[in-house]
């Protein structure tokens, strides 16, 4: 309708009009470079999670034409409260995200939910295709985090912050004396056992081997830690609870014996699997963790391509809000100063 008064017709007139085939053709012409128009931007940004919001609140106040591509508000939504950002207490993750996604289209940043599924080279930038369309960026910025490995258990989502963590450096506080397990053995397991051991009255650390791959410094504190007991060979096989985690059924691997452990929480640490294939297929630098590899300005080893959050090797892999956000807001600013030189 716009389109039609814009080339000074009304839908009365229109079909006494002589002219009305001709200024049909016009109006579909208009509509098809509309379209076309509004799907060339300087910055495409892929993820809406924390990084992509932030990225595009920076990149849109650099007055870059900028669209936010994703499935959903990311991983951040799925924490209950959040604790640690600065001068924000108490709010659940999916409040948070919501204001940041505000944020951002309110700073001038379109934003659209559909499934990316390829990017590709193209002469002058990128083209990203998702299920639905086809978009064009003179750069990227690609910020499609990735996902916590599982535990793999039927009824585990029911228990995701009422008792199961991926976060120990998020959830920790919330186990001041209770006990609690820890799965997994290599690095990241120790680690957050010893934390915990500083919050929690007992930590179990469950390894279905019969010993841990993490590094012998973390492995010697283990052993000192007091309150930190180590349970090799087993599996957790069930969880149990009504409102809230109560107890999980342990597997003897060896044997198959089962045991019921009562506890509070288990955090899973068995690993982080970025979504970064997309990026790989078109040649950008991956590290051996599946993470991409940036600069310190973000950029990657692709000109005019761009990573934030926790799908990079940035921020020493401190994965969290504040350094998405962060990364976000620098890659942005990368971006900014690639296009301001072209
Ligand atoms: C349960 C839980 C609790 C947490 N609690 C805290 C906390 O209290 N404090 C804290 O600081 N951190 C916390 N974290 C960590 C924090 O959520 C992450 O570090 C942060 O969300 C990373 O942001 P990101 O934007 O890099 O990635 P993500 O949040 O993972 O966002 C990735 C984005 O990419 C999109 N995407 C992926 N693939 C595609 C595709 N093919 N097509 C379209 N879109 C796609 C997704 O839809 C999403 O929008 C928690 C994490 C979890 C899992």
């Amino acid at each position: 309708m716009k389109l039609q008064k814009l080339i000074g017709m009304s839908s009365k007139s229109k079909s006494k009009d002589k002219n009305y085939k001709k200024s049909e053709r016009k109006v579909k012409k208009a509509k098809r470079e509309k379209k076309i128009e509004d799907k060339n931007y300087d910055l495409l940004i892929l993820g809406s999670g924390v990084a992509g919001l932030s990225a595009g609140i920076y990149a849109a106040r650099y007055k870059l034409k900028t669209l936010i591509i994703g499935k959903d508000m990311g991983m951040a939504a799925e924490a209950p409260e959040i604790e640690n950002y600065p001068g924000i207490y108490g709010v659940s993750g999916v409040q948070l995200v919501k204001k940041i996604t505000e944020h951002a289209r309110e700073m001038g940043a379109e934003i659209i939910y559909d499934e990316i599924e390829n990017i590709e080279k193209i002469e002058g930038g990128f083209k990203v295709k998702t299920s639905t369309n086809e978009f064009f960026g003179k750069a990227i910025i690609y910020a499609l985090g990735g996902m916590k490995r599982k535990l793999g258990l039927e009824n585990e989502n029911n228990f995701i912050g009422k008792g199961i963590s991926y976060c120990a450096t998020c959830d920790s506080r919330f186990f001041k004396d209770k006990i609690v397990a820890v799965l997994g053995g290599a690095n990241s397991a120790a680690t957050t056992s010893l934390l915990l051991s500083k919050y929690a009255k007992k930590v179990y650390l469950i390894h279905r081997r019969e010993s841990l791959r993490a590094d012998p410094t973390l492995i010697e504190k283990l052993k000192e830690a007091k309150n930190i007991e180590i349970i090799f060979n087993h599996v957790v096989k069930e969880l149990k609870g009504d409102k809230r985690l109560e107890a999980v059924i342990l597997e003897n691997v060896a044997t198959g014996e089962k045991r019921e452990i009562k506890l509070d929480g288990i955090f899973v640490e068995f690993g982080y699997v970025p979504n970064s294939f997309l990026a790989e297929k078109i040649g950008v630098e991956i590290c051996e963790d599946g993470r991409i590899k940036v600069n310190e300005d973000m950029s990657t080893n692709i000109e005019g391509f761009f990573a934030a959050g926790d799908i990079t090797s940035g921020s020493n892999r401190l994965d969290q809000i504040i350094t998405a956000a962060a990364e976000g807001a620098i890659a942005a600013n990368s971006a900014y100063k690639y296009l301001s030189k072209k």
